[in-house]
């Protein structure tokens, strides 16, 4: 199983949002990661048919997806951004009519319903109705809806939005679980969403991939780049209006604060410890403006 992106480009009037894309995915689970506004939802929707192209192809095992029409999108799961749930129905009514707009036989749905509830754990509200639902039950709930058809390629725009800790873990958990043998593709702006179940990271940035590699070697490439800094609250303003520092989290253990900076080489005339680099150094890193 092979999807390629080709020179996909997409305008809206001017405004240039995807610059020219390329990327070649097989089975795993991809992080597309990059700040509000970089591209990813537009890149799902053209992914998900939603959204024309304005140039560009994108091939499933070398088709054109668009000529492919239904067929490809028998194998797609998707879950927007924007979500549209009808608060009167409940998760399993829902469930069927969704399973019914993809003429999904009546009794392929009343067997995938019940399961696909369990994974997301929902069965025992099954029968309730979408409006008593928190955010986190909904945003299983889309989940649901999006591994009904038991799709080859599965689409999540910002899954995890709107939702507390315990909820993000969940869905993570959720998103590894369910990911075997399909490609999966998660965007998000949330490094933590995808930092340890993605095999790969895909960073975009206004419009153009910056990177497109494994974590370790996006952390690699900055390896001897971070440290953390111990310094008084004094001395912060210098750290962060010195030009060598990028600055990242900070935290404070009584008078002293542990400012993480991502520099080339040493810092000079601090006390810094070197530490390794994770996702959100590089993050940081690509999209530093
Ligand atoms: P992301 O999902 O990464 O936040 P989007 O794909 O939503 O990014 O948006 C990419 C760029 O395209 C942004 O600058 C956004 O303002 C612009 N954009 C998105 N949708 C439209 C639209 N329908 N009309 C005009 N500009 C749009
Ligand atoms: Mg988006």
């Amino acid at each position: 199983m092979k999807l390629e992106v080709k020179q996909l480009v997409k305008n809206y009037g001017k405004k240039q949002a995807l610059k020219g894309i390329d990327m070649t995915l097989t089975e795993g689970v991809y992080g597309f990661l990059g700040p509000n506004g970089a591209g990813k939802s537009t890149f799902m929707n053209i992914l998900t048919g939603n959204l024309k192209a304005t140039s560009g192809q994108i091939l499933y095992d070398g088709e054109d997806v668009t000529k492919m029409g239904k067929e490809f999108r028998g194998i797609l799961g998707y879950m927007p951004q924007q979500q549209a749930l009808y608060p009167n129905f409940t998760a399993e009514g829902f469930l069927a009519y969704m399973a019914a707009l993809r003429d999904m036989k009546r009794s392929e749905a009343a067997k995938r319903i019940p399961k696909v509830l369990s994974e997301v754990g929902l069965l025992e509200v099954a029968g309730d109705k979408i409006r008593s639902f928190s955010g986190g039950m909904k945003q299983r709930l889309l989940i649901a809806q999006a591994v009904l058809a038991e799709p080859k390629i599965l689409v999540l725009d910002e899954p995890t939005a709107g939702l507390d800790p315990k909820q993000r873990i969940a869905i993570r958990n959720l998103i590894s679980e369910t990911a075997a043998g399909k490609i999966v593709i998660v965007a998000t702006h949330v490094v933590t969403d995808v930092e340890s179940a993605a095999n790969r990271i895909l960073l975009i940035k206004e419009g153009e991939m910056a990177a497109d590699s494994t974590r370790e070697e996006l952390c690699e490439a900055l390896s001897g780049k971070v440290f953390e800094l111990a310094i008084p609250q004094e001395r912060l303003k210098d750290v962060e209006e010195d030009p060598a520092f990028l600055v990242g989290n900070i935290s404070r253990e009584r008078e002293t604060l542990f400012v993480r900076v991502i520099c080339d080489g040493e810092p000079e005339g601090y006390q810094a410890e070197p530490v390794r680099p994770g996702l959100e150094d590089v993050y940081l890193s690509c999209f530093r403006e």
